[in-house]
Parts: structure tokens; C-alpha cells; sequence
């Protein structure tokens, strides 16, 4: 069963299929022996990178292939689709977007072509911390200017991947809250060599899901003046200009997710045959895979008009959370169904649902959770007080 537009009309129907063969090196065996002991897919992660997937956002004079947010889209979604996991990975596509659109032409020099290649990973995002949470403007970790150096010390939560990483970009205050007219002001964005960092230390937090998240603690780490990225005090503006690629892409991976589900769903209620029947002809087993099969491509369409307006440079702010809050929504769906479809069998190691499932959970809560992004509709989008 396909779920994509017809080969003709989808313009990335060749990186579907490259993906697709790609992918198929890396069956479900693979990503439960990785699950079991929380370890990283490697050999999948150097695949794509060879591939030259994890660059297609970087423009081609630096490396990359210079492709739109819409290939990524396709990229991330297949990859999901095919029962494999990008989370490891999908980060070493998105977050170089802040040195692309804000760092000097030095630094898109030096870190573009080997992010583009592989040589050099940047897949580690320096923004949560314990104790603020979503208030982001909030957050505490320091970074302040000494001579030639920045200092910075605190601690961030759930970085991921900070231990297959060698750069992190790290937001960071750089004036005190008090001393800033606006709170999202004073804060800054930093290039951070992990590798060669000292006073840096990672501790992974072990969870539900194989997903290479840890806790990383500054203690009086330095990092160079040229470091910082765009303009002192920016920063948090600068993130801000990331998140609707991000949304978009982790939108474009629950749809993928949504359809891996589906798939299996609808395969299995049409071979399991009980009361001499086989189940899917009940509509109690037809109806919850019916149901998240038309959320999933209600939240496309919306993603796909957030591509297309982000493309065109337009504001797609509502596009890109509306479909982020949807396609996580429609993925728990297709999980939940896929699970009850299954029975038994769904609760076993060996048919990757119970994998799926736990994975795809996350999204409802990163890289944002649903009711941050219903306040953004209810304020921004509708014109309601503001909350908080
Ligand atoms: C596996 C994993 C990987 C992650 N990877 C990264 C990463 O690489 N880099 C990074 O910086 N962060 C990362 N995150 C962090 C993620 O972005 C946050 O967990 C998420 O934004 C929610 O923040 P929080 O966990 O602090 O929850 P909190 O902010 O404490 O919120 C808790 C709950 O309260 C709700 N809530 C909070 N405020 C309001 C409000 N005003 N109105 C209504 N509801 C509210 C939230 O919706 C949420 O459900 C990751 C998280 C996880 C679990």
C-alpha cells in the first residue's frame, strides 16, 4: 500500500525511493537490538549522511545539496515510514539553520561544509533546562564575557544526541533578566566545540524510548569570543526563527510514523482470520484505522501548505504548529489502533509496534508540547489574551 501522491505528480517521489532502498538495509532487527541496550544506529546514521541526506538544507556552495525544507520533509517522513527512527539523526539537518541564516561569513565557512558532509555533526540543541522548562526566557545558565573568552556555567536537560555530537549550539544569558527591558532579551547563541570543551560534562538520561538524551552541566567552560553567533543578546529571536522548520519537519516524521502504522494495521486485519473471518471486516477493528488514516492526512495537508508557505518565504507559523500538534496527534492514533489491531502480538518486542508506539509518544511534548502550541493558536492565531 502506498499513501504518497502518484509518482508523476510528487516532486519528490526519486527521494522517497532512494530513501525507501536506503531504509530497507535497516529492518526492524536493527533498530530492536539498538532499542534493547539504548545504543546508537551508527551505520544508519553514516548511510544517510553518505547519501548526502543530512545536508539537503545546505546551500550547495557550502557542500550540501542545497534542496528545500519540502525535500527534508520527504527525507524525515520516509525514513519514519519505513519503521526507522530519525531521531538521531534529524537535528544534523535543521539546527545549522541558525548558523545559515545568522553567523558570520567565517563561521558558515568553517562549520558549513563539514556539517554538510558529515565530518563534523552538529545535532546537539542547548535550550531546555530543569528548572525553566518551556519558560525558556527563563533559563539560567550563564554566559559571561572574560577577556578574550565567554564563561559559561549551568546546566541543560534533555539535550539529545549530546553524545554523538562534536558541536552544540547553546543559548545561553548573557544579561541578567533584571537588566533587560523585554525577558526575551540578553540572550545569546554560542558555538560550543564539544570535543575539545573543558568543564563540560554529559550524563545520559536513560527513558522510555532509544533516544540518546542527556543532562549536560557548564562548569566554568570556555568558549571563544568568535563563538557567539549573530549579535550579542539576539539569540532567543534566533531560535525562534528555527522552530517553524523544526515543527515542520518533526510534523513530516509523525506522518511518516502515522503511515508505518497504518500499513501494518491494515495488514494484519485483513491476514488474521478469526470467527472465520478475517478481523478487519469488523468495524470495530475497521473503524479507530479509518479514523487516525484521515487524521494523519488532514495533518499532511496542513503540513504541506506550512512547506510550501515557508518556501515562499511566507509566515507559516500557524501552519507549522497546527500541523506539528496534528501529525503527532495522528501518529498516537495510528499507534493506539495499530496496538489494539494486533492484541497480543502488539505488546511483542519482535513486531516493532511497541517500539513505534513508545517513540512516536514523544512528540506531543517535543520539541514543543500541544498546549503550547494551542496557546500560540489561542493568542496569536485568534487573538485571545494572552496567557502567560
Ligand atoms: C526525549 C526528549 C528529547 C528532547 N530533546 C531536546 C533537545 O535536544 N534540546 C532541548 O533543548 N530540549 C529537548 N527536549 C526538551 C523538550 O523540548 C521539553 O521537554 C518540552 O519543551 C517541554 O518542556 P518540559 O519538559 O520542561 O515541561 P514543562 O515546561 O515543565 O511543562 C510540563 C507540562 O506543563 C504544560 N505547561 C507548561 N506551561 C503551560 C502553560 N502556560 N499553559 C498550559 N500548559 C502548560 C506543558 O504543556 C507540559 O505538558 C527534549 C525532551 C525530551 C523528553
Amino acid at each position: 500500500m502506498d499513501h504518497n501522491l502518484p509518482a508523476a505528480t510528487d516532486p519528490h517521489a526519486e527521494i522517497r525511493a532512494e530513501v525507501r532502498k536506503l531504509c530497507a538495509r535497516f529492518p526492524g532487527e536493527y533498530w530492536r537490538g539498538l532499542d534493547a541496550v539504548r545504543g546508537y544506529p551508527t551505520e544508519f546514521v553514516r548511510a544517510l549522511t553518505e547519501a548526502g541526506f543530512l545536508g539537503a538544507l545546505i546551500p550547495e556552495e557550502f557542500g550540501g545539496s542545497g534542496l528545500g525544507l519540502s525535500a527534508a520533509a520527504a527525507i524525515l517522513e520516509e525514513v519514519q515510514a519505513q519503521g526507522c527512527n530519525g531521531a538521531a539523526c534529524h537535528a544534523q539537518m535543521y539546527i545549522m539553520g541558525t548558523i545559515l541564516r545568522h553567523g558570520s561569513a567565517a563561521q558558515k565557512a568553517a562549520y558549513l561544509p563539514g556539517i554538510a558532509d558529515g565530518t563534523l555533526r552538529l545535532q546537539a540543541f542547548g535550550v531546555t533546562e530543569p528548572t525553566s522548562g518551556t519558560d525558556t526566557t527563563a533559563l539560567r545558565t550563564t554566559a559571561v564575557r572574560q577577556g578574550d573568552k565567554w564563561v559559561v556555567n549551568g546546566q541543560k536537560i534533555w539535550t539529545s544526541r549530546a553524545e554523538h555530537s562534536d558541536l552544540m549550539l547553546l543559548l545561553a544569558r548573557t544579561t541578567p533578566r533584571e537588566q533587560v527591558a523585554k525577558k526575551t532579551e540578553g540572550l545569546s547563541t554560542f558555538i560550543v566545540d564539544m570535543r575539545t570543551a573543558k568543564g563540560l560534562t554529559i550524563r545520559p538520561i536513560r527513558t522510555m524510548m532509544n533516544h540518546n538524551s542527556c543532562e549536560v552541566f557548564f562548569d566554568n567552560m570556555e568558549v571563544p569570543l568568535e563563538n557567539l553567533v549573530g549579535t550579542e543578546g539576539r539569540g532567543f529571536r534566533y531560535i525562534l526563527d528555527g522552530m517553524n522548520a523544526e515543527r515542520l519537519l518533526i510534523a513530516a516524521e509523525c506522518i511518516g510514523d502515522a503511515k508505518w502504522f497504518t500499513e501494518r494495521s491494515v495488514a494484519y486485519a485483513k491476514e488474521r482470520v478469526l470467527f472465520g473471518r478475517p478481523i478487519g471486516q469488523n468495524q470495530g477493528v475497521q473503524f479507530p484505522i479509518a479514523r487516525a488514516y484521515a487524521q494523519m492526512r488532514a495533518a499532511e495537508a496542513i503540513v504541506s501548505r506550512g512547506l510550501e508557505k515557508f518556501e515562499a518565504g511566507l509566515p507559516c507559523g500557524e501552519e507549522a504548529n497546527m500541523g506539528k500538534m496534528l501529525a503527532a496527534e495522528a501518529s498516537w492514533a495510528a499507534g493506539e489502533a495499530c496496538i489494539q489491531t494486533h492484541g497480543g502480538f502488539g505488546f511483542a518486542e519482535e513486531y516493532d509496534i511497541e517500539r513505534k508506539f513508545r517513540e512516536t509518544r514523544l512528540y506531543q511534548v517535543a520539541p514543543i508540547s500541544t498546549n503550547l502550541i494551542l496557546s500560540y493558536l489561542g493568542e496569536h492565531v485568534l487573538g485571545m489574551p494572552r496567557s502567560y
